[in-house]
């Protein structure tokens, strides 16, 4: 499933393809998303610039000038560049067709992604007026995930897992975080000490800029913007590594389940 890192590396590969164009249209071949892709996004769309292409959470938003268009890879979609000329296939179910003949194409086998029109500010949408602090702005500390944890009886990968607390934090980049942060997975989100809180905030900071650069990680699906696959898969320490040694104690990681999800964490290096 695409998380934060993901979604900002599609950002940051479309944003020089899409900011300043015009849009020529809009071709919906399937609305039936996790909600119904809007009938009247071609006539909304059509004539448009892009004004600028920015990320809260995991929602891209696509600034159009009247209106944003908001699109939520879900669990399995992503948005590349192709030619006019590229047939599209079962799952390509969104293009927005730009005037130089340049088609941004949504895929979305599993269809729980989101293609929304929202006129004026995109962030008084529903879905994204109540999402927690953006975790690489400087609104994101040990403070605030303190705070934002001080009533929560929840585990604390659960509560990094609710984008309530922290926006865009899903399940590979909780593992990994706190792992880097020395802090158990099983601990209630409010036994944590601001040290605590200030050390895991650090960590979230630092595992999803590490992947960024690393373009994201391809499990599945994903794949960046121009069709390549990200590869900080090949740097996970703890993520789907359940039974082999921990690179810094060489205990084995264990593998639990954890409100449905798997969680892998090193019994000896998280005691926190
Ligand atoms: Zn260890």
């Amino acid at each position: 499933m695409p998380e934060l890192p993901e979604v900002e590396t599609t950002r940051r590969g479309l944003e020089p393809v899409l900011v300043g164009q015009r849009i020529r249209t809009a071709v919906v071949r399937n609305r039936r998303l996790r909600l119904p892709v809007p009938r009247r996004l071609p006539q909304l769309l059509a004539g448009a610039t892009v004004r600028s292409l920015s990320r809260r959470g995991k929602y891209l938003l696509i600034d159009c000038g009247a209106g944003a268009l908001i699109v939520h890879l879900g669990m399995s979609g992503r948005l590349w560049v192709v030619n006019g000329a590229t047939p599209p296939t079962a799952h390509d179910h969104f293009d927005l067709v730009l005037e130089s003949g340049t088609v941004v194409r949504l895929r979305d086998p599993r269809r729980f992604g989101l293609v929304l029109w929202q006129a004026g500010d995109p962030l008084s949408h529903a879905l994204l007026a109540a999402i927690g602090p953006e975790p690489l702005s400087p609104k994101f500390d040990g403070a605030a995930l303190h705070a934002a944890t001080r009533s929560r009886n929840t585990a604390i990968k659960l509560a990094l897992m609710d984008s309530h607390v922290v926006a865009g934090v899903g399940n590979i980049y909780a593992n990994e975080a706190l792992f880097r942060a020395g802090i158990s997975p099983r601990i209630a989100a409010k036994r944590l000490t601001r040290e605590h809180c200030d050390r895991l905030a650090r960590a979230i900071r630092e595992t999803l800029e590490l992947a960024i650069v690393a373009g994201g990680s391809s499990l599945r699906d994903y794949v960046r913007s121009d069709g390549m696959a990200g590869n900080y898969q090949s740097q996970f320490t703890v993520y789907d590594r359940a039974g082999e040694a921990c690179q810094r104690c060489g205990a084995r990681i264990r593998g639990i389940r954890q409100g449905q999800r798997s969680t892998y964490y090193c019994p000896k290096c998280q005691k926190a």
